[in-house]
């Protein structure tokens, strides 16, 4: 129970990872099977604060597409995943855009903006 497996996903190599509970660590976990630091740090942020960039798509008006393709600015937190793409669902904006305007800034109290993929 105390280890876990993972696939780093930093970089197409997609080391897996065997994630162990240590106490005696300063970050209270023991990463292997990383190649590089990248693999460590995020083998460790998965355990205490996983968190992913998420995309999608907003609905648009005045433009000839009906949905722009965004990502947020930065990661967020995990626990906010289902939040956010359900409020993906409920914005609405207007054309014109360039591709990576800010389309909405502070998503959900967390300092992130919304990024457009596209000119629409
Ligand atoms: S550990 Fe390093 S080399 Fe391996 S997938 Fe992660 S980032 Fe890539």
């Amino acid at each position: 129970m105390n280890t876990i497996k993972k696939t780093c996903i930093c970089c197409p190599m997609g080391c897996e990872l065997i994630i162990k509970k240590d106490d005696t660590i300063s970050s209270g976990y023991s990463v292997k099977g990383h190649s590089c630091r990248r693999g460590k740090e995020y083998g460790v942020k998965e355990m205490t604060d996983p968190d992913r960039v998420i995309s999608g798509t907003i609905k648009i008006k005045n433009s000839h597409i009906s949905r722009l393709p965004v990502k947020t600015s930065a990661p967020i937190p995990n626990s906010k995943i289902g939040e956010c793409l359900s409020f993906f669902n409920s914005i609405e904006v207007s054309a014109p855009i360039k591709r990576g305007d800010i389309v909405y800034k502070n998503l959900l109290n967390t300092n992130i903006d919304l990024i457009a993929l596209r000119k629409a």
